[in-house]
């Protein structure tokens, strides 16, 4: 058995098999989360999203937490602007 290869159970990432809205719908933002905790890559996603300007949770981070951490996705403009 190769020993750097990790164990199925390792790779899950819940979002592979939940409806992508989950983590595109804010009225899902808590379950999104919920997946994200729970997944082996949710510090590497959680970079990732930061990183590309993505919308949605990506590793337990909604698109508002991303831009109020300075990350903000693509397009994304100050809402608090009128
Ligand atoms: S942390 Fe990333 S890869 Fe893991 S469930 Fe969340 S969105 Fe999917």
């Amino acid at each position: 058995m190769n020993k750097t290869l990790p164990r199925q159970e390792e790779t899950f990432m819940p979002c592979a098999t939940t409806d992508p809205e989950v983590f595109h719908d804010k009225n899902y933002n808590d379950i999104a989360k919920g997946l994200c905790a729970a997944c082996f890559l949710e510090e590497t996603c959680r970079s990732w999203g930061r990183a590309n300007g993505e919308w949605g949770t990506w590793g337990g981070e909604t698109s508002e937490e991303r831009a109020a951490a300075g990350f903000p996705p693509d397009g994304w403009r100050d809402r608090t602007r009128s």
